[in-house]
């Protein structure tokens, strides 16, 4: 049975520690591939053009929409940030799960678009522990956190609409968690329909042959 890519969107509140359980994910299993966005903020100490983002302009950014280069993309506390379609095309064509970490205008537009993909939505354990993470993580200015709370606050008017939650308090126990729905999604009888179509025409041609 022939194993095909699926898409994974994950989305949650700044601060809920989506970043490391993708990395987690990504690094502990070898059927994911992490897409790199593109994105007109500037990099954050430590963070590397191409690794983390491919960090652009905003003219090279709208030019990039222009071409038909995003698969989706979405304005976030006052910058551009977008899915870089050749990366994601090539890898599912690979079989290669692919995940995007984005936020939740953009996964609404992926799961329009594909909606064979699948939304996982990230979650705290509490409000108060996602506030002090902001906080402690130390690379936004209040103004910055601030926007980021209240721009949580719509984002979670979506969570419904996702195929998934995951409360991240434990990583380790979360990781293995994500593994487990995705593997899960892998074998709905939607999502191999040309298997079961070939099993039964055997069934069939078996049958016939008995008669
Ligand atoms: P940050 O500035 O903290 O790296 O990211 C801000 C938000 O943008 C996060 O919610 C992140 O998931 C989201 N984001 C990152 N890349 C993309 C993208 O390619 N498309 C969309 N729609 N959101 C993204």
């Amino acid at each position: 049975m022939e194993r095909k890519g699926l898409l994974i969107v994950v989305s949650g509140f700044a601060g809920s520690g989506k970043g490391t359980l993708m990395k987690r994910l990504t690094g502990d299993y070898d059927n994911y591939s992490l897409s790199v966005s593109m994105t007109t903020r500037k990099p954050r100490p430590g963070e590397v053009d191409g690794r983390e983002y491919f960090f652009v302009t905003k003219e090279e950014f709208e030019r990039k929409i222009e071409d038909g280069g995003l698969i989706e993309y979405a304005a976030y506390v006052e910058n551009y940030y977008g899915t870089p379609r050749e990366y994601v095309e090539e890898q599912i064509a690979e079989g290669k799960d692919v995940v995007l970490e984005i936020e939740t205008q953009g996964a609404l537009k992926v799961k329009e678009r594909f909606p064979d993909s699948i939304l996982i939505f990230v979650l705290p354990p509490s409000v108060e522990e996602l506030y002090k993470r902001l906080k402690n993580r130390g690379t936004e200015t209040e103004d910055v956190i601030r926007k980021r709370m209240s721009r949580a606050a719509k984002e979670a008017d979506t969570i419904e609409k996702y195929d998934y939650i995951v409360i991240n308090d434990k990583v380790d126990e979360c990781v293995k968690k994500l593994h487990g729905f995705i593997e899960a999604a892998h074998y709905t009888p939607d999502r191999n329909e040309e298997f079961i179509r070939s099993i039964k025409d055997d069934l069939e041609q078996l049958w016939k042959g008995e008669n």
